[in-house]
């Protein structure tokens, strides 16, 4: 299986070699047969090829390539569109149609948080929204007539909503049977108005599934306040966004939380760290990598569980498990998590960890 590994910026390098290390630890351990091939992205990129990110390489990512493990960008510091500056998360999302962003929080007893018994997954729609450069066909969604006005367009479409409801269902079903749909329609009528009677259209499919419906704000308030009450949470763009890193600092830290961009028709996915490029830490070896670690992990069953090979699915799940396992012990953390465990070390104990895993069953 081949995964094109781009580590692109900021503390991306480093957390990308942890994450490798495991990876390789894991192949060999699950006979999973990886081939990582590394691609230049950001501004390493821009550097040696002009722009952040080449068509090419979404290209070769498209037809040559099983997933996609991508790092960090310092999309911020980028310079515009037409000098090189390309988002290159949203080029992957778009370039590759990755419109589920799967993006869980769960807390664990011996990490400190802020929401006890808190274990649900945010599924985001990745495509559209409110953000600019996935909501026009030609130009930008955002606009400004004059100096002092700013405008931006927001699109939603009944195929963007039908398609990241049907995946909340489908996960809802492997869990609790539980959803809960995110929106404002009572103030935006028709785009969350489509996106809400869209949850209802797919929700008779799904009789099992116990659905609920909140508005973004309240939910955000609920969120703090009974954290273990939801399991699958729905959203648009940029709803699933904003609660999604809610969530995961409520679990403990922004750089606990793994997540996947997937397209479940194209079979197409992309593991990506769910926090930014921490310019402010970056090279000095000391970034927690478990966000991309656990991303990784979830690729692995994500694509297990698309084709039916149980192997990866123990793999991903012997992963998550492991890091859980190093975690717990406060010496073996890093220090966002009050310990002194630099970033390669991190990797070393769970990759070693993974490397004498018990294997539950025999590979496929
Ligand atoms: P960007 O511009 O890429 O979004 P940022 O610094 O604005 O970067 P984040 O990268 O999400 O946003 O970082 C927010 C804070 O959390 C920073 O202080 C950063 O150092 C810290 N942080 C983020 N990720 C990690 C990590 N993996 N390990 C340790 N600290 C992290």
């Amino acid at each position: 299986m081949k995964l094109m590994v781009l580590p692109c910026d900021g503390i991306g390098p480093e957390i990308m070699s942890a994450t490798l290390e495991v990876m390789e630890a894991t192949s060999k351990r699950f006979d999973l047969g990886l081939v990582f091939l590394e691609e230049e992205s950001g501004f390493t990129s821009l550097k040696n090829h002009g722009v952040t990110l080449r068509e090419e390489v979404l290209d070769r990512a498209r037809s040559e390539f099983d997933g996609v493990i991508l790092g960090t960008q310092s999309h911020m510091d980028y310079p515009p569109l037409v000098e090189g500056g390309r988002n290159v998360s949203a080029g992957f999302r778009i370039g590759l149609d990755l419109y589920a962003n799967v993006r869980p929080a769960r807390t664990r007893s011996f990490i400190p948080n802020k929401a006890p018994g808190m274990d649900l997954v945010i599924m985001r729609e990745a495509t559209e929204g409110f953000y600019p450069d996935r909501n026009m066909y030609k130009g930008v969604g955002e606009m400004m007539p004059d100096r002092n006005m700013a405008l931006s367009v927001r699109k939603i479409t009944r195929e963007g909503s039908m398609r990241i409801c049907r995946e909340g269902f489908k996960l809802a079903m492997q869990r609790k049977k539980k959803i809960a749909a995110i929106h404002k329609a009572n103030s935006f009528l028709m785009t969350d108005g489509l996106f809400l009677e869209c949850f209802r259209e797919v929700a008779k499919d799904f009789p099992e599934v116990e659905c609920e419906e909140f508005i973004v704000d309240a939910f955000a308030a609920l969120l703090v306040r009974k954290p273990e009450a939801y399991d699958v949470v729905v959203a648009t763009n940029f709803y699933g966004d904003i609660l999604s890193d809610l969530a995961s600092e409520l679990s403990g830290s922004l750089g606990l939380a793994g997540s996947i961009n997937a397209n479940a028709e194209t079979g197409l996915c992309c593991a990506q760290a769910q926090h930014g490029s921490a310019p402010d830490i970056a090279g000095k070896n000391i970034a927690n990598p478990t966000s991309l670690i656990l991303s990784a992990a979830m690729m692995l069953i994500w694509l297990g569980e698309q084709r039916g090979i149980q192997k990866l699915i123990d793999a991903g799940e012997a992963i998550a498990e492991t890091v859980d396992q190093v975690l717990d012990d406060p010496a073996k953390r890093t220090r966002d998590l009050g310990g002194t465990v630099n970033c390669d070390d991190f990797g070393r104990f769970v990759a070693a960890a993974v490397a004498t895993k018990e294997l539950s069953s025999q590979p496929a």
